[in-house]
């Protein structure tokens, strides 16, 4: 197996340190992204603006990008960020963001790419955190779905999270450590968090409409890190 990883790469904060992480870290790295029918087909712009500054800032090792379509999986899980609802916390508790198996689809997917590849490392962004308790996100669901893909596969593959304890500023003093102002500024140019893909209002913390989860999410998290 060669010394590779494949990024679950969405063009979001999390999803963008993370490839600088495996950057870092592996000689040959490949992105995988899914479109999904989500609203925002911005992230799927923001994701080559992204891997565009990477090569620009010299990412030698940075390889292939594969982008899959499973609007059919969207169709069928159905969910705030594919469909035209209101983003709302659920009888469940879980808000409606949530979209059912979302992390498992993804990664059986990545895995497969990564078997074609030569690849034995996926890399996720899942994070248990600050998220409003995805269980999809969970370490515990990652171990799980690890065995099962090693198993299926018959060859070891390895799911790195490296933001899975961290908070929302932990995440943005990890990239600073990768990269310094240069990776956050990049970060906060280009990525793209917002629930309702808005790229018109431009605060300190990056694009985004400044109102949803998401938004709230990352503007907190980057006072919180600026702070420290
Ligand atoms: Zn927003």
């Amino acid at each position: 197996m060669s010394d590779a990883a494949l990024v679950l790469f969405s063009a979001g904060q999390d999803s963008a340190t993370c490839l600088a992480w495996a950057l870092a870290r592996y000689q040959r790295v490949e992105t995988v992204g899914f479109f999904y029918g989500q609203r925002h087909a911005v992230e799927m712009t923001q994701r080559q603006v992204l891997r565009r500054a990477f090569l620009d800032r010299g990412a030698a090792n940075l390889g292939e990008d594969h982008v899959v379509d499973l609007a059919g999986y969207g169709a069928v899980a159905e969910s705030a960020l594919t469909a035209d609802r209101a983003i709302a916390l659920a009888e469940s508790g879980l808000p409606t963001t949530f979209v059912p198996g979302r992390n498992l689809v993804f990664l059986s997917v990545a895995a497969a790419i990564a078997y074609r590849r030569d690849i034995g490392v996926l890399v996720g962004g899942m994070c248990e955190t600050d998220y409003s308790g995805y269980p999809d996100c969970r370490r515990e669901t990652i171990d799980a779905m690890q065995q099962a893909l090693s198993l299926g596969l018959a060859t070891a593959i390895g799911i790195e999270t490296p933001l899975m304890h961290l908070t929302k500023a932990h995440t943005w003093a990890l990239a600073h450590e990768l990269g310094g102002d240069a990776l956050t500024d990049l970060i906060i140019e280009h990525s793209h968090t917002c629930y309702e893909g808005d790229r018109t209002q431009r605060h300190a913390w990056g694009y985004g409409c400044g109102a949803c989860p998401a938004c709230d999410l990352r503007a907190r998290g980057f006072e919180a890190w600026r702070r420290a």
